[in-house]
Order: C-alpha cells, then structure tokens, then sequence
C-alpha cells in the first residue's frame, strides 16, 4: 500500500488497496484457508480468530474494495443479493419504508417485494430520475433513499448529487446498486451517497467465472453496521472467489476503456439500422441522462439495450448470434446478449414490465473484449 495522495485512478486500482502478501511480498495474496486461528493469550483479542469474522485473503480485497471506491470500509459478500439483502438488513427495522427506483434490478424486486414485505419492511417504487416524485414518495417512516443508476435494463441516469441532498433534507440514508458502471466509472462514496453495492460477479471480476457482492460505505461507522450483519449473518465470500475477485480486478481499467469503447461503437452502429426501433446508451448525445452522466461519471459503461421493431426479430438475433453469447449477467470479456422479459425482469408482473418499456422487443447487450467491428457484423447477419 503506497501513501502517496497524487497516484492516478488508474494506478490506485493495482497499489492502493492491499498489493502484496505482508508476509512473504508475493504479488499474488495467498488463500489463507484457515477456519480458526491460535489464540495466542486467550483473554485478549487478535486480528484474525474466526475465518467468518475475519481471513487476510478477504481482507485484502476489503481494503481494495474500500479503495476502488474511496470509501472508508468495504465488504466482500457471496453474491450481489447477499451484498443487496445485508445493506437493507443493517439499515431497516420491522415499520421501516424505503423508496426504490421502478426499474430495477429482477432480484432487487423479488427481495423488496417477497420477503421484506414479511417483515414489515415496506417499498414504494417511484420513477427515480423524477426527484418530486421521490419527494413525493418519502413517508414520516422512510430511512433509505435506494438508487440504481444507470438503471437496468433501461439504462435511466438518476441525478445522484441530487437525490443525496433531497435524502439528507428528509434524514434518510442513500445507497446505490453502481454494478453497471463500477468503481471505474463512478464513485458515488465522493457525491455524498452513503452506501454503495455492487454485484462483484459483473465489471469487477470480470470474466464470468465468480459469483460475489461487495458493499463500500462513506463512513467507519456505516461500515461498522455492514461488518455486524456480514459476520452475525456470514453472508461473506469465500476465500477462493476472494481471490479470484482480487485477480480480476487488477484489470479493471484496462478492461473498462476498451469494453467502453467497443460499446459506445455497437450502439452507434444500432442507431443507424432501420430495424432498431430504440437505443438506449448513456454514452449518445441523444440519451436523457447523457449529461448528468457526463457531470457525476467518467465512462458510460459498455451496457446497453435496445428495442427491435418485432418479436420475431429479437428472437431471430438471438437465435443467430454466433459471437455474442445469449444469457443472463454482464460485465464480462466476452460479450452477452440478454432477454431482459425472460431473464433478469422475469420477476417482475407483465404490466408493470410492458409500463416500463421492458418488452418482448427489448434486448440487452453487454459489449466484451472482440473485436467491435466483429460484434457489429455478427449483430447485422443475426438480424436478418
Ligand atoms: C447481477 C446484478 C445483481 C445481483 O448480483 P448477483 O451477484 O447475481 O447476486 C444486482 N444488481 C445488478 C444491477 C445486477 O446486474
């Protein structure tokens, strides 16, 4: 760990968290398969006593999660869901409400919606880029302002510097699922958000072969909660996807840039195909969130949806796409091409999907490391 305030984003991502094992430099953190540790005098505390409550594999990528995000503490979690379910867990009681963007991610609904309800923990789903209607939402029992930005799968920006100050106005805690973007393109801890998630298995691993959560809060004291409910519910990640997380995130920039760049080229591409009803990438001109991004981001990601003129078409590219891979998740080198309706939103009531513009014409796109002028050509054969 270096103490230099001046390294650039980009370097901070390899030597700001946890760079070499203390133990023998190695580059690589060892897996420290441990369950228990030596109480050397057994009246007193130590830094590692239980492999829940604490392992130096999962700790170095705590403290480079805690890094990638600027945030004071970060927590490495099973899955994104894990990571979601222990955020809430710590923050809201039986009688509490939260208010949570319409479209967001299948199993943020699903939780929200099947089992916090059980516990008396209520939701309101609100447009969350139209801030009176957030307002309009928050109750005299409302604790958590929940953002998802940019949004899935429909790519809505939420004013994030915005949205902390309405939530502060009212007392409520904010906290954002930023998978989409990742650390890399945002850092949502710096714009005053409290709490920040990612679903791990996405940007930040990277290459499709883990699945993890991470939580990084702006505060010790948040992270104190975090860390409570993380051990009393041992929730946390395993220490080989621990080290894996750790593997794939020391590309994250190098990955970042050009899975960007390829997207930004595909969704260009998509705009100009007369059976591309609508493209959805906060990266053109054209998009509504294109400059609130442009202010609170870096990037636009390499995320993005777009809706075909009929059902037969997208179920044709998908039938044909021979580079592209169809499934669920993104985030990864390779690219996939998902069908939000069947996949991740499946949850969520045909109405409310068909309201919110999730149709059986809607595709998602997360754009990998191939060659871009490959993607777009096998994008055109499959569509026709
Ligand atoms: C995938 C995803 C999740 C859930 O993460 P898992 O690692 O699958 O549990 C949450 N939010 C978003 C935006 C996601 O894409």
């Amino acid at each position: 760990m270096s103490d230099s305030q001046e390294m650039k984003y980009d370097t901070s991502i390899l030597h700001r968290g946890a760079d070499r094992d203390p133990y023998t430099g190695g580059l690589s953190i060892p897996i420290y398969n441990a369950s228990t540790y030596h109480q050397k005098d057994v009246t007193g505390k130590q830094e590692f006593e239980y492999g829940r409550s604490g392992n130096p594999t999962r700790k170095a990528l705590e403290e480079t999660l805690a890094a990638l995000e600027h945030g004071s503490n970060g927590y490495a979690f099973a899955s994104g869901m894990a990571a979601i379910t222990t955020a809430l867990l710590a923050f809201l009681k039986a009688g509490d409400h939260l208010i949570a963007p319409r479209d967001i991610y299948g199993g943020t609904y699903r939780l929200l919606t099947k089992l916090l309800v059980n516990f008396n923990i209520a939701h309101t789903f609100v447009d969350g880029t139209d801030l009176h209607a957030v307002e309009g939402a928050i109750l005299p029992n409302s604790k958590v302002l929940f953002l998802e930005s940019p949004s899935n799968p429909l790519l809505r920006v939420t004013d994030i510097k915005a949205s902390v100050a309405l939530a502060k106005k009212h007392g409520l805690l904010t906290m954002i699922d930023n998978t989409f973007l990742s650390p890399y393109f945002l850092r949502p801890l710096d714009l005053g958000v409290d709490i920040s998630i990612h679903s791990a298995t996405k940007f930040l691993g990277g290459h499709s072969d883990l699945i993890a959560g991470a939580v990084m809060t702006r505060t010790p004291e948040l992270g104190a909660s975090i860390y409570s409910i993380q051990n009393m519910c041992g929730s946390m990640l395993g220490l080989q996807d621990s080290w894996l997380l750790l593997r794939g995130i020391k590309t994250l920039s190098a990955r970042m840039n050009a899975q960007q760049n390829s997207a930004q080229r595909v969704a260009e591409w998509l705009r100009k195909q007369s059976w591309v009803t609508d493209v959805y990438y906060p990266g053109l001109p054209s998009h509504p969130g294109y400059q609130i991004i442009k202010e609170q981001a870096s990037g636009f990601g390499a995320v993005i949806s777009c809706t075909v003129d009929t059902t037969e078409r997208a179920l044709r590219i998908m039938r044909n796409a021979k580079l592209w891979t169809v499934a669920v998740s993104l985030g990864g080198v390779e690219s996939i091409m998902s069908y939000p309706c069947r996949m991740s939103h499946a949850a969520i009531p045909l109405p409310e999907r068909e309201a919110l513009g999730i149709t059986d014409r809607l595709i998602r796109l997360s754009v990998g490391l191939e060659d871009a002028q490959d993607l777009i050509e096998d994008l055109a054969k499959s569509a026709l």
